[in-house]
C-alpha cells in the first residue's frame, strides 16, 4: 500500500510518474535499454537532457539570455559555487533566515567577505526580515537569500529589490511558485524537495554573469561550461535527469506553475486554518512569512509529539517527524502531495486531538 509521505526531501513523487518510469525502466524508448543503462551521449538519452531543460524554460518562462543547467553535488554544493562563480570583488551579502541559509553563508566565508546583512535567528527563524530595511554593501557581487526555509517553514513573500544581483536557493519551493526569473541573477535548487530524485541540482543563470568564474573555480562547477556543454561534460546524473523530465511533463499536463501555485496555496490553507483553528497544535511562524511547501508545527509536548508520529504512522501518514532544530512535527506538502492527502492528516490530527487533549 502507497502512504502519504511528508517527507521533507527526498520527498513523495507524483504516482503517475513513477509508473511511467516503471513501465519504461527495462526497454527505455524502444531501445532495449534501461535508462541507467544507456550511455549518457546516445540520441535517446541527449532528447532528455534537453526537453527537461526546455519544459524548465517553459514552464518558469526564463528568459533567452539566462542558461538552465543540470549539474551534480546537492544544493550545498552550489553554496561553494556560488562565490566560485561570481566573488569577483571579493564580498558579497547573505541574509540568514535558517539552517541553509546560514550554511550557504558559512560556506562564502571560505572565499571572500560573506556579509551577513539580515538574519532572524532572534525569533527562532520564524520570520524573514523587511528586506527594505536592510543595509545592502556597496559594491557586494551579490545577494543570497534561501526563498523558502525547508525547516523552518518560512518563505520570502517579497524578494529583496538590490543593485547587486539576487542569487536564489529555491530547492524547496522550485516550480511551485511563479517567479520573474529576470529579477534574478542566479536560482539554484536541489531536486529532491519539489521535482525529482535526490542527485540532480538545477541552476538557472544570467550568462553575462557567469563568464569569468575565479581561477581556483574547480571546472565542475564552472557554470559556464556547464551551459557550454549542455549539461553533458561528463556523465549526469542520468537517472534524476529523466525523472525530472518526467515531472516537469506530468506538472505541464496539471497546468504548469500556476496550478501548482493555487494547489499549494489551497492545501497550506487547509492546514494552516486547522491548526489555528485547534488547542492542541500550534504553528509558530509570522503568518505573513508562511511557507506553502513546509508546514511545522508542535502540540507543546514532546511526550505527545512523539506519539503523534508514532500513530500518525500506523495510520499511513509517514515522515511526519520535525526537524532536529525545530522539534515537533512537518508536514511537507510539495507539488506531488495531493490534497487528499492533507485532508486525511487534517482528519488523523482532529481524531488524535479527541483522543489526547
Ligand atoms: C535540502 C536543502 C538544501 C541541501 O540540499 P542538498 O541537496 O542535501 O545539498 C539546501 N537548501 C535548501 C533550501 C534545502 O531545502
Amino acid at each position: 500500500m502507497r502512504v502519504y509521505n511528508f517527507s521533507a526531501g527526498p520527498s513523495t513523487l507524483p504516482l503517475e510518474v513513477l509508473k511511467k518510469a516503471q513501465d519504461e525502466f527495462l526497454d527505455f524508448a524502444g531501445t532495449g535499454m534501461s535508462v541507467t543503462e544507456i550511455s549518457h551521449r546516445d540520441k535517446a538519452y541527449e532528447a532528455v537532457v534537453r526537453d527537461a531543460e526546455n519544459l524548465t524554460r517553459e514552464l518558469l518562462k526564463v528568459p533567452d539570455d539566462y542558461c538552465v543547467i543540470f549539474v551534480q553535488g546537492g544544493a550545498s554544493t552550489q553554496f561553494a559555487a556560488v562565490p566560485l562563480n561570481l566573488m569577483h570583488s571579493g564580498k558579497a551579502d547573505y541574509i540568514v533566515t535558517g539552517n541553509f541559509a546560514k550554511k550557504a553563508w558559512q560556506e562564502g566565508q571560505l572565499y571572500g567577505e560573506a556579509v551577513k546583512i539580515g538574519d532572524s535567528s532572534d525569533k527562532v527563524y520564524t520570520y524573514i526580515p523587511d528586506v527594505d530595511k536592510l543595509s545592502y554593501t556597496e559594491g557586494a557581487d551579490y545577494v543570497h537569500i534561501t526563498s523558502n526555509n525547508t525547516i523552518f517553514g518560512t518563505r520570502y513573500v517579497k524578494f529583496p529589490a538590490c543593485e547587486a544581483p539576487l542569487v536564489a536557493d529555491m530547492s524547496s519551493e522550485i516550480f511551485s511558485r511563479e517567479i520573474d526569473v529576470s529579477k534574478f541573477g542566479v536560482i539554484y535548487a536541489g531536486a529532491q524537495k519539489n521535482l525529482a530524485p535526490a542527485g540532480v541540482t538545477i541552476v538557472i543563470a544570467k550568462r553575462s554573469l557567469i563568464q569569468d568564474p575565479l581561477k581556483i573555480c574547480p571546472t565542475m562547477l564552472r557554470w559556464k561550461v556547464q551551459d557550454e556543454n549542455g549539461s553533458l561534460y561528463n556523465t549526469p546524473p542520468a537517472f534524476s535527469i529523466y525523472m525530472a523530465d518526467l515531472v516537469l511533463k506530468n506538472l505541464k499536463e496539471k497546468g504548469g506553475v500556476a496550478a501548482m501555485n493555487e494547489a499549494a496555496t489551497y492545501k497550506a490553507n487547509l492546514l494552516y486554518d486547522f491548526i489555528d483553528n485547534s488547542k492542541l497544535y500550534k504553528n509558530n511562524v509570522v503568518p505573513e512569512f508562511r511557507s506553502i511547501m513546509n508546514v511545522p508545527f508542535v502540540t507543546g509536548s514532546d511526550e505527545l509529539d512523539a506519539k503523534f508520529v508514532s500513530e500518525a504512522k500506523k495510520n499511513g501518514l509517514v515522515s511526519l517527524k520535525g526537524h532536529r532544530l525545530v522539534g515537533g512535527m512537518r508536514a511537507s506538502i510539495y507539488n506531488a502531495m495531493p490534497a487528499e492527502g492533507v485532508k486525511a492528516l487534517i482528519e488523523f490530527m482532529k481524531k488524535f486531538e479527541r483522543e489526547n487533549a
